[in-house]
Order: structure tokens, then C-alpha cells, then sequence
């Protein structure tokens, strides 16, 4: 069987070559503005909806007027790309799973362009990657891959770091797993409770930084805007998000594998993406954004490990449920309540123990009805 996955790798491009990168940023979201101007327009003058084809067109024209002569320097599949993620937006509009299309800017979207890998256009040589339009780029190849590469996105961190995403077709190799059935409860301060009673703490040195940002993001906002040491005091900001985020991506990953080859059946509860996206809360927030990344890792790692993963629907009330006897205790509700005992059959309950149970005995209801 065929999987895509995802390799992710620091670049390190020559001056020469950043400079026509940020061109390349810079030349796609105009695409992406122009058309997006275009579309908004004709729909509203017109109520006449333009495909991506008929943008396609439009911006071959364009390139041919001498006043957009500067689009020809640009990798021009990179331009189609993003036109397709104009049509993406639209269409997730339409469909109700996203807002109105917004202008991109410089400042406040993350700047990155997509290419594809046409007639190996995209290819790792030795210790550099060929990228259409920049030529060979040293990139630093943490992880080995095998299969063809299909499309590259390319991206700069607000910390001024290149990066490269490869999208990769490659051969499933089966692995074994350990035959086990768990289910987990997702928390904010234990990352995770299992059905066996397992506590899956957080890594530790994540407090250590998240202290760290506050205090850095206190500084930075005593700091005059636009000045040098406000600048300064921004990329220190930055440093400690990018450090955040890479020790929880490693920490997901590692805890995915460990889940994967374990078991045989994994429950979980399914996230309401929609209710997470109202949600201000910082530390929920965050929370929220790693649980499903870590989902989406469990789901994908599952494939080599031929586990199952069952999404139990969110709304099932799964702390405040006696997994032994049913009874609902609606007191439970409240957060501080971190153990009770049921009135019904009187048994004792840790709050996250028994929130996992309840969704594993639900994971076993679903895996029977199939
Ligand atoms: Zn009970």
C-alpha cells in the first residue's frame, strides 16, 4: 500500500538564493490577493462564481502584460499552487468549514509557497535539494526517506529560519504491534490519562519555556513597536515559541509510537475543532492545537502499525458517567472535582481514569457494532 507523509527539513540558502525565495512568498500571495480581488468582485458585481481554471487562465494573460513582466521570474507552478489554495479556501466556505477568503499579508501570515515535483524538478542530491527556479540548496537531511517526492513547501520561520516540507509517496513497510486495547482522556495538566491508570505527564522542561515566554512576552510589550530593541525583543520571543514547539513535536511523536506499537485498539474522544477555535483560553488553547497533532500522528502511524483508532463522538459525557455502573453525577461537572464516589454502587473514582474507561468501554460498544 502507498502512504503520503510529511519530511520536514532546515535549508540553508545562499543570499542570492533567500532573496529569490522571499521573492517567491512575496510574487504568490499577490496571486493570491489579485485573484482573490477578482473572485470577491465578480461574485458581487456579477453573482458569477470564477473557477480555478478560469484563474489559471487570467494569470497566463497577466503574465504577458509588461507591467506583471516580474511574475515570469517566479516558479510558476508555485503561482498555481497557490491559486489552487485560493479555490481550497472557497470551497471550504462554501461548504461551511471556513470563513470568507482573507487577504494575505506579509506580516500576519506565515510565508511559505508550495512547488510540485514535476519531471523530478524537486530531487535531494547529496547533501543539497534542487528547488525549480533557486537550484541547489544545502539542506540538512535529519531523516532518510524512500519514495517519490510530490510536492516541496518552502518556508521561513519568524525566527528567519529556511525550511523545506516534502510531501512524500512512499511504501508502507507493516510493522507489529503489541496487541494491547487502551483507551486515553486528554488533560491539560497530565497530558494524557490511560485506561489502565497510566498518567502521561508532560514534558517537564515545557513549563520551563512556557514561564520563559511569559516573561519574555511581558518585555516585548513594554517595548516601543518598530523600534530596534523592540525588534530585538521580538525574535527572543519567537526563539521560545520555535523551542516550545519543537520539544512538544518531538514528545508527540515519541508518544505516538509508543502508543501505536503497543496496542491493537486505541479510543479516543473526537475534538470539536470548531468549539477549539472559539476557545481563548491560552493554556487550553495550546493544548488543543497538540492534541490534534497528535491525533493526526496516531492516525497516520497506525497505518505502519495496523492498530485501530476509534474516535468516540465528544459529546458523550465521559467524566461525569460511573464507568461501572452508568450513573451520570452531573456535580462532576466541575473541574476541581478530581475524585468522587458514586452513590449508585459506591465504588471510588479517580476524574481521569474513569473518563478514560468510560471511553474505552464506549471504544469496545463501536468495534462490536461494526
Ligand atoms: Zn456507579
Amino acid at each position: 500500500m502507498l502512504i503520503t507523509k510529511g519530511y520536514k527539513y532546515r535549508i540553508y540558502p545562499n543570499n542570492v538564493q533567500a532573496e529569490y525565495i522571499n521573492n517567491i512568498f512575496g510574487s504568490c500571495r499577490f496571486a493570491y490577493n489579485h485573484f482573490l480581488e477578482i473572485r470577491s468582485n465578480e461574485w458581487k458585481d456579477h453573482k458569477k462564481s470564477v473557477s480555478y481554471t478560469d484563474t489559471s487562465r487570467m494569470l497566463t494573460l497577466l503574465k504577458s502584460e509588461q507591467e506583471y513582466d516580474w511574475l515570469k521570474e517566479c516558479d510558476s507552478m508555485a503561482l498555481q499552487e497557490s491559486l489552487k489554495d485560493l479555490d481550497r479556501a472557497y470551497r471550504n466556505f462554501f461548504a461551511k468549514r471556513g470563513k470568507y477568503p482573507r487577504f494575505k499579508s506579509k506580516h500576519s501570515h506565515k510565508q511559505s509557497y508550495r512547488t510540485r515535483n514535476q519531471n523530478n524538478c524537486v530531487r535531494i542530491e547529496g547533501r543539497y535539494i534542487l528547488l525549480p527556479k533557486i537550484g541547489k540548496v544545502k539542506i540538512r537531511l535529519s531523516r532518510y526517506f524512500e519514495g517519490r517526492i510530490l510536492n516541496a513547501t518552502v518556508s521561513i520561520s519568524n525566527t528567519g529560519k529556511y525550511y523545506v516540507s516534502l510531501c512524500v509517496e512512499e511504501e508502507l513497510t507493516p510493522k507489529c504491534n503489541a496487541g494491547g486495547i487502551v483507551s486515553i482522556d486528554m488533560g491539560i495538566s497530565d497530558f494524557y490519562t490511560d485506561s489502565d491508570g497510566h498518567r502521561q505527564e508532560n514534558p517537564k522542561v515545557l513549563k520551563k519555556y512556557e514561564k520563559k515566554l511569559v516573561r519574555e512576552q511581558r518585555k516585548l510589550s513594554r517595548k516601543v513597536k518598530g523600534s530596534k530593541n523592540y525588534e530585538k525583543q521580538r525574535l527572543k520571543v519567537a526563539k521560545v515559541h520555535e523551542k516550545i514547539y519543537d520539544v512538544r513535536t518531538d514528545f508527540l511523536h515519541k508518544e505516538s509510537t509508543i502508543l501505536v506499537s503497543e496496542n491493537q485498539v486505541i479510543g479516543i474522544e473526537s475534538l470539536n475543532v470548531k468549539g477549539m477555535i472559539r476557545n481563548h483560553h491560552l493554556a487550553k488553547s495550546i493544548s488543543d492545537v497538540s492534541w490534534s497533532r497528535f491525533f493526526s500522528m496516531l492516525k497516520y502511524k497506525s497505518l505502519e502499525y495496523g492498530c485501530e483508532i476509534v474516535s468516540v463522538p465528544a459529546f458523550y459525557a465521559s467524566s461525569q458517567i460511573c464507568s461501572c455502573c452508568g450513573y451520570k453525577d452531573i456535580e462532576v461537572k466541575d473541574l476541581s472535582v478530581r475524585s468522587w464516589v458514586c452513590p449508585v454502587c459506591g465504588i471510588s473514582h479517580d476524574r481521569d481514569v474513569n473518563a478514560a474507561v468510560n471511553i474505552l468501554n464506549k471504544t469496545m460498544m463501536l468495534i462490536s457494532t461494526v
